[in-house]
């Protein structure tokens, strides 16, 4: 079935009020001037799709999403190339994994098709809020929710509603910028096997909350995860996926059902196995990250995800003590690896794997 999109103009914001409002954005407090709405219902399908004006929602109180949580969200980012072209970045990977954590939430999956063609329209009507700094982009947000009015909870909402809207969004280079300080959570855990780990769900996210105010009284910068059984595997890290640098060999938590696999942890492994790495899944656990990291065996450690692309992990804390990553300052194949992503990104190196979508 073909699901065909209307377009409602926005009244634009003056190009001097845009300008102000990108000037150094904190991140996801502007949005842009359009939004993509569709609505599915069990009987109707997909329907009512449309570009139309930015602005808030009439929902009724009752509406599942407002009770249980029936929710998914997806993160990327459009990025404007030195020559004006504007791209996004392995969108169809984004669709998949909606549809994935969709399965997960007993929500309907939407075609990959569609989900792509309402980002297109988007960023097509609000190209102007691309930002064209290095490094800046238009960070996109698609999310669906439970829209049925009910508080019963009988089983999955028979309404939903799929949006997208868009943010544009500082760099992520801060040069010379210090690794982060990460703290393990051994009080809190974020999902176990079985739950919703693997599903970009709001939820997980809520839950995540008193971890991280845990992590910053403790003076770090952000939350490392541990698996709910034993607390000694470590699954991720925040909103970001984790990779270990043994010299040439990079390890990467594998996709053990409480993760989130995230897009830019793909790139990465495929790019370092590119860049003649060997890139593999496997399991860490706390001891051997220490241990590890002070005999000098484990060079470096980062995160990787959309939003904050690769950053360095130069220290952890955690209840049983500190410990410091290669000297506490970023490692070679951590910058190269940044360099040669944000290189396909940006155009300035090729992409050999089809990753760039042109917008
Ligand atoms: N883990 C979690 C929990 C996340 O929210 C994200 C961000 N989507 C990631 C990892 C990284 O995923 P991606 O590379 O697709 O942004």
């Amino acid at each position: 079935m073909t699901i065909t999109f209307t377009t409602e103009t926005a009244v634009r914001r003056p190009a001097a009020e845009r300008a102000a409002l990108m000037e150094s954005p904190a991140f996801g407090e502007v949005f842009t001037d359009h939004m993509i709405s569709i609505d599915w219902e069990r009987d109707r399908g997909w329907h009512n799709a449309r570009l139309h004006p930015y602005g808030p929602l009439v929902l009724d109180p009752s509406a599942q999403v407002f009770h249980y949580g029936q929710e998914v969200f997806e993160g990327m980012k459009a990025y404007r190339r030195r020559d004006g072209t504007v791209v996004t970045f392995r969108p169809y990977a984004n669709a998949a994994r909606l549809n994935r954590s969709c399965a997960r939430m007993a929500m309907p999956p939407l075609p990959g098709e569609t989900f792509v063609e309402a980002l297109e329209l988007l960023v097509g009507a609000d190209r102007d809020w691309v930002p064209d700094r290095p490094g800046h982009s238009l960070y996109l947000r698609p999310f669906m929710i439970a829209t049925q009015p009910t508080i019963g909870f009988y089983g999955p909402s028979s309404a939903y509603r799929f949006m997208v809207i868009a943010s544009p969004a500082a760099s992520y280079f801060t040069a010379g910028s210090t690794p982060l300080t990460v703290w393990l959570s051994q009080d809190y855990t974020r999902a176990a096997p079985g739950g919703t780990g693997e599903a970009k769900c709001g939820g997980n996210y809520a839950g995540t909350l008193v971890a991280q105010a845990q992590g910053k009284e403790m003076g770090c910068d952000q939350v490392v995860w541990l698996d709910s059984a034993e607390r000694r595997w470590v699954d991720e890290m925040g909103t970001s996926n984790l990779f270990f640098v043994y010299g040439d060999r990079l390890v990467t938590p594998e996709l053990s059902g409480t993760l989130l696999a995230g897009v830019t942890r793909d790139s990465v492994l495929t790019l370092a196995a590119e860049l003649g790495h060997r890139a593999e899944e496997g399991r860490i656990s706390v001891e051997q990250w220490r241990a590890d990291a002070e005999a000098g065996a484990l060079t470096e450690v980062f995160s990787c995800g959309t939003s904050s692309m690769i950053t360095s992990i130069g220290f952890v804390r955690s209840a049983d003590g500190d410990w410091t990553i290669g000297g506490g300052t970023p490692g070679p194949v951590t910058e190269r690896l940044c360099a040669e992503l944000a290189g396909i990104q940006d155009g300035s190196r090729p992409d050999p794997f089809g990753w760039v979508h042109k917008i």
